[in-house]
């Protein structure tokens, strides 16, 4: 995808995700990979006001915190700009606020396999990383090693963030984790889930590696 397109889909991403319910105001931001480079959301600009030329580019070696720009880029480009660091299978990161991610979060609650499709995030168990301010190096050093090799992390009273090999492939995790997140919330009220053994996920994710956008080409 070239540098404008891409662009174009993140504008169109941060707008579907106040419209799918999944983030709201201008909380959350997007980034993804281009090159050498990431692109990233600039901070605190609304959804709808957000243009593909107001999108940030930051070198993802080299000076920290450098970036190209008419606006600065999301407080929270050190995740952003760690994840595709650590990780040459993701080229997309989303953060959320949506609310039952965020719910869970500030009850500290990792998530345990309540339903099969915690298999696209290729683990067991989504685990909520420990409080650290927004915008920090803290906050990245927790949410990366939370992470792990998975595709989705809580962060304590905060939020969410997943990733993708494309951007749609991160988008579609971004809902399909909220929905997670209500789904373990709804039957907790009523009583103690059932857990989906290892065994059984562990087959759920193999069955997935042909499944759905996890094949999607483009981003
Ligand atoms: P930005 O507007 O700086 O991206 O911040 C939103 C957010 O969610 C901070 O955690
Ligand atoms: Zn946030």
């Amino acid at each position: 995808m070239s540098g404008l397109t891409l662009r174009e889909a993140i504008v169109a991403a941060g707008r579907d995700m106040n419209r799918l319910g999944i983030n709201h105001g201008t909380c959350g931001n997007i980034s993804a990979r281009d090159g050498e480079t990431m692109l990233i959301t600039p901070s605190g600009i609304p959804y709808d006001d957000a243009q593909p030329e107001m999108i940030a580019r930051m070198p993802l070696e080299g000076a920290a915190g450098a970036f190209e720009g008419p606006l600065p880029p999301s407080s929270e480009w050190r995740f952003h700009l760690d994840i595709l660091r650590a990780r040459n299978d993701v080229n997309a990161v989303v953060h959320a606020h949506s609310i039952y991610a965020t719910t869970l979060s500030a009850l500290r609650r990792d998530i345990p396999a309540v339903h099969y499709m915690i298999a696209i995030f290729g683990v067991n168990t989504i685990r909520c990383a420990d409080y650290a301010s927004f915008g920090t190096a803290e906050l990245s050093e927790r949410a990366v090693a939370s992470l792990g090799q998975g595709h989705g992390v809580l962060l304590a009273n905060h939020g969410m963030i997943v990733t993708g090999a494309t951007l749609a492939q991160a988008m579609w995790r971004a809902v399909e984790l909220e929905a997670l997140a209500k789904t373990y919330y709804l039957a907790s009220l009523a009583g103690p889930p059932v857990v989906l053994s290892d065994d059984e996920i562990a087959r759920t994710i193999e069955r997935f590696g042909s499944y759905g956008l996890r094949s999607t080409p483009g981003r």
